[in-house]
């Protein structure tokens, strides 16, 4: 990327981050004729990116902040169960972004975070099928429906206005009575009398094993893969001109961030300041379940997502938000054999596995897609929140056009680094 923001094919592009964006996004430069390295202290997909649920919806657009949460926090953050939880001694450094957060989940602007959300999912099975494809992964990634069942009539009226939102934009979203919801899912627990459902979605079998074919596909075209941390950046009149890292100093000529949960640290080093937090989730998974259900199933009382996998059947949830460097609390991937015995009665737990890892998160849920403003020849793609699996693939395309220099194919404004 030169002055006028263009970068010529051929051209060295770096991306920081080795996780399911950063790759989909090198495959995707790579494919635009770009010289591509990427640099990670892990191999790829090791951070949050290698124990996600695995879901790849193209109609559950929901940011994490919706209208009415405020009054449901309280109630929470003292259930053990809840899915949502907050370090307190946290809570002074996480004051000011959940101000902002608390703003973002207006009814107003949590349609608008939908809105925007949708904007990168609703094609996110045609984003990623060529990339897959051409890394022979495509029997990773299967079709799948997504059920939300509720315990009573009542507690499914009480989320209408968050249903209304796929509707309003003619998303495929179903009703289901008890006895639709008994057919679909027969190993449900029989309290569950009605559910949302939404036909149209993609699974992962394994989340891992997609970043991890899609790094071998990269490496395989000649990308270097570079297992390093970086410790500073080398800036100077041109923009970014060499990483520091703990093997030495790497020069650049375009750089993308793609750091996930720990974007902001690099945002800040470059001159912008980015809310974005750690949301912590955990999972177990199950390897001889003895249930399985058909769908991925997402009881709302837990916040957690259920997908049969192909280690078995995961149960992923908890937003934890207790900042970036603290120890896990195992003790909340433990409830969720406490979950997975109340929503599939009988289920065997036995031989679990657990795993936590960090969502980057900002206030309204959507991430950072744009050129810096300080350095013209660096490109942010980070804060994917819930749902970077999803949209790996549609926000390489975007920043490969931003580094193209070519008018991006969706209006970008949404996602800028300046809008906080
Ligand atoms: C429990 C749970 C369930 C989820 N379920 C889903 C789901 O069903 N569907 C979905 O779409 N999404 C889901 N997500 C979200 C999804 O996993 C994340 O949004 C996604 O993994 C973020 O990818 P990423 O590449 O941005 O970050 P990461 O995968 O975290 O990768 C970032 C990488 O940057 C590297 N890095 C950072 N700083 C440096 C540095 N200074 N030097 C070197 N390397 C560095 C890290 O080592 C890391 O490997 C879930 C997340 C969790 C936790």
């Amino acid at each position: 990327m030169n002055q006028n923001s263009t970068a010529a094919p051929g051209s060295q592009v770096t991306i920081i981050g080795a996780g399911v964006v950063g790759m989909a996004t090198a495959v995707q430069l790579q494919d635009a004729g770009y010289a591509v390295t990427v640099i990670d202290r892990l191999p790829p997909g090791e951070a949050a990116s290698f124990g996600n649920a695995g879901g790849m919806p193209t109609s559950h657009a929901f940011p994490l902040g919706l209208p009415g949460m405020a009054a449901k926090i309280p109630g929470w953050l003292t259930d053990p169960l809840g899915p949502l939880a907050l370090r307190w001694s946290y809570l002074p450094r996480l004051a000011p972004w959940l101000a902002r957060f608390v703003r973002a989940s207006s009814a107003e602007n949590a349609g608008k975070s939908f809105e925007s959300i949708l904007t990168l999912m609703r094609d996110s099975k045609t984003d990623w099928q060529p990339l897959l494809d051409a890394a022979g992964i495509a029997d990773l990634v299967q079709p799948v429906g997504g059920v939300v069942p509720y315990r009573s009539e009542a507690a499914l009226d009480a989320d209408a206005a968050m249903w209304r939102m796929p509707r309003q934009h003619g998303l495929n979203v179903q009703r289901l009575s008890r006895d639709e919801l008994r057919q679909l899912e027969p190993t449900l627990n029989e309290a569950y009398s009605c559910a949302m459902f939404e036909p149209d979605w993609q699974r992962a079998l394994d989340p891992h094993a997609v970043v991890v074919g899609l790094a071998e596909h990269f490496a395989r075209r000649g990308g270097t893969l570079l297992r390093e941390q970086v410790a500073d950046i080398e800036t100077g009149p041109n923009g970014v001109h060499a990483l520091r890292t703990n093997q030495g100093v790497r020069s650049v000529e375009n750089l993308v961030v793609c750091a996930g949960a720990w974007s902001h640290k690099i945002a800040a080093r470059l001159g912008s300041k980015v809310p974005l937090e750690a949301c912590r989730g955990y999972h177990i998974v199950l390897p001889d379940p003895g249930r399985m259900p058909r769908n991925m199933v997402f009881p709302p009382e837990f916040s957690c997502a259920i997908t049969p996998m192909r280690m078995g059947l995961r149960f992923a949830g908890t937003a934890e938000f207790a900042g970036l460097n603290s120890e896990p609390n195992w003790g909340r991937a433990r409830k969720l054999t406490q979950v997975a015995k109340s929503v599939f009665p009988g289920i065997s737990v036995e031989g679990y596995t657990e795993w936590a890892g960090d969502r980057p998160i900002i206030p309204d849920s959507l991430p950072v897609i744009d050129r810096s403003p300080h350095h013209r020849n660096v490109v942010f793609a980070f804060g994917h929140a819930f749902y970077g699996l999803t949209l790996g693939a549609a926000t390489g395309k975007l920043v490969t056009e931003i580094v193209d220099g070519r008018p991006p194919s969706a209006d970008l404004s949404p996602y800028r680094v300046t809008r906080f």
